[in-house]
């Protein structure tokens, strides 16, 4: 009995396997026919100066929904396109729709932009990234890059290398999800960071867990002495925001500062009281 219950679990699996691998095919034939038809877009979520609680720039955050399949995560359809080979058309399409809404932004508002780490192996996506500004009319002083400890561990050189290139052309760079990958410190040493951003997952405790503060505080302290500006993500609440500013951390970005928003109502916010200093905390 229990042999033929075995044989139908193995049957059950593979079913939801099959099931699993027919919807991924699904989801990538359409995330295909989105991006020609333009359909996947860009909302950006506001970054805030946690000394002065100014609002100094956007991540653009990459939104996708489907008739059919409904709303699917870029943490879901971003790697799709990665093993399928268009991860650089989807970053093109999106790279551009956020430089041209960030073009009517004040001019001190900056944009920050995720790479994938398939995007890191090849030199050429520094020069990409610079052209696509110059073409678009949008300063790169004003950009910033973002990338994980998982893309610039793929090929360590070639990543230094696209870093220096993009830092030369006056973007500067940031180490997203800081704390989650692995050799972390050594990539601090051997790259020319500008900013490192906090992974939502110590913040997230930092005021119940007396060891995730104790971990930022240290990330923190260690950010500063590297000369590199701190940015915590996920801040939900004002207790996280407050403890935040007390161990001084330059920048924050959550939920509790705003969500990611189209561009429309971006530029909005932009001409409302937000945008004059008055954020919440
Ligand atoms: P990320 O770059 O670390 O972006 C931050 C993620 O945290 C976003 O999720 C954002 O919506 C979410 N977040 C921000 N504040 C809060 C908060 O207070 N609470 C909670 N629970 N979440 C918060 P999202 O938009 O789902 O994106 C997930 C990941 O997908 C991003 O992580 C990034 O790695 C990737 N991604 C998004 N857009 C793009 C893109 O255009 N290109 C590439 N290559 N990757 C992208
Ligand atoms: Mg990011
Ligand atoms: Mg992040
Ligand atoms: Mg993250």
């Amino acid at each position: 009995r229990a042999k033929r219950r075995g044989r139908a679990q193995i049957t059950i699996y593979s079913e939801q396997i099959a099931l699993e691998m027919r919807r991924r095919t699904q989801i990538e034939q359409a995330l295909r026919n989105a991006i020609i038809a333009d359909e996947v877009d860009v909302h950006f979520q506001p970054i805030v100066d946690l000394t002065g609680d100014r609002l100094v720039g956007f991540e653009a955050l990459a939104r996708w929904h489907d008739a059919d399949l409904g709303t699917i995560s870029p943490s879901d359809f971003v790697p799709l396109a990665e093993d399928h080979g268009f991860i650089d058309r989807l970053t093109e399409v999106l790279f551009r729709k956020a430089l041209r809404a960030a073009l009517a932004w004040p001019k001190d508002i900056f944009l920050s932009f995720n790479l994938s780490s398939a995007q890191f192996v090849d030199l050429s996506i520094a020069s990409t990234v610079v052209n696509i500004c110059r073409q678009t009319g949008f300063d790169p002083r004003r950009l910033i890059i973002e990338i994980t400890e998982t893309a610039v561990m793929a090929d360590a050189d070639t990543a230094q290398e696209i870093v220096a290139e993009m830092r030369a052309a006056g973007i500067h760079v940031a180490l997203d999800d800081f704390g989650t990958g692995q050799s972390s410190l050594c990539r601090l040493r051997d790259f020319a960071f500008d900013k490192v951003k906090i992974d939502r997952s110590f913040v997230s405790r930092i005021a119940n867990d007396h060891a995730s503060e104790q971990i930022v505080k240290a990330i923190i302290a260690m950010c500063v002495g590297l000369n590199l500006e701190v940015v915590a993500e996920g801040i939900e609440t004002p207790a996280e925001a407050m403890k935040l500013k007390a161990l001084g951390c330059h920048m924050g970005q959550g939920y509790f500062y705003g969500r990611p928003k189209d561009v429309a109502s971006t530029l909005k916010d932009l001409n409302g009281p937000f945008a004059r200093g008055d954020t919440k905390a």
